[in-house]
Order: C-alpha cells, then sequence, then structure tokens
C-alpha cells in the first residue's frame, strides 16, 4: 500500500529535495506540506498520513512542540525527524517525547528513502 507523507520544513528547498526523492519512490506518495508546525498540526489532522518528515527549526511553532501535539493524539503517524548538525539534546528531548526516528541534514535522497522505508515500509 501507498504510504501518504507530509513534509514539513520552512525550507522551500528542502521540501522540494524531499518531494523529488519520494517521487522516484513509487511506496511514498507526498500528500501535503508545511512550513511550520502549526501548519503540520493542521494538515496532520486533515490528511492523516502515515508518516511525517519534520524538520525541528521552524518558526511559530518548532518541530519538537509539533511532533508532541500529534502523538498526544494518539497519533499512530510515524514521525521522522529532520535534525541539524549539533542538535544532540533535541533528540535527547525528541526521544524523551517518543520520536525514535531521525535523520540528519544533510542527507542524500537515498539515506532519506532508506530511513523512511524502515520506520513506514513494507
Ligand atoms: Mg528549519
Amino acid at each position: 500500500m501507498v504510504k501518504k507523507v507530509l513534509v514539513v520544513d520552512d525550507s522551500p528547498l528542502v521540501r522540494r529535495l524531499i518531494k523529488k526523492a519520494l517521487s522516484q519512490h513509487t511506496d511514498f506518495s507526498v500528500v501535503g506540506e508545511a512550513s511550520n508546525g502549526q501548519e503540520a498540526v493542521e494538515l496532520y489532522e486533515k490528511l492523516r498520513p502515515d508518516v511525517i518528515t519534520l524538520d525541528v527549526t521552524m518558526p511559530v511553532k518548532d518541530g519538537l512542540q509539533a511532533a508532541k501535539e500529534i502523538l498526544d493524539k494518539g497519533s499512530q503517524t510515524k514521525i521522522l525527524l529532520l535534525s541539524a548538525m549539533g542538535d544532540d539534546d533535541l533528540l535527547k528531548q525528541a526521544s524523551s517525547i517518543g520520536i525514535e526516528h531521525s535523520l540528519q541534514k544533510p542527507f542524500k535522497a537515498n539515506q532519506l528513502l532508506e530511513a523512511l522505508n524502515k520506520i513506514a515500509g513494507g
């Protein structure tokens, strides 16, 4: 079954790279994109994606706060946190709220696909 992906990042360039990587993969379909955590929570409600690629540092509402709100709803959605170098403390916080998967930027298309396959493939 095709997995629905919500792409969340305040950088249009990163969103474009992720969409391009996933367009070459038939198991994943990007159903929406958001540029901050508030939009991410709203689109999660609307689209119920299987997976969210979630940037950490964003305006309005950051990735961790958005993830917390989404997970607090008892969501089965898998979250892949996209962190930057030096985000070790953030990753610790992420794991304390139940986010188990992260990928450090910059990443290559195949690393993204590998990570998504691992958490949501099959
Ligand atoms: Mg960012």
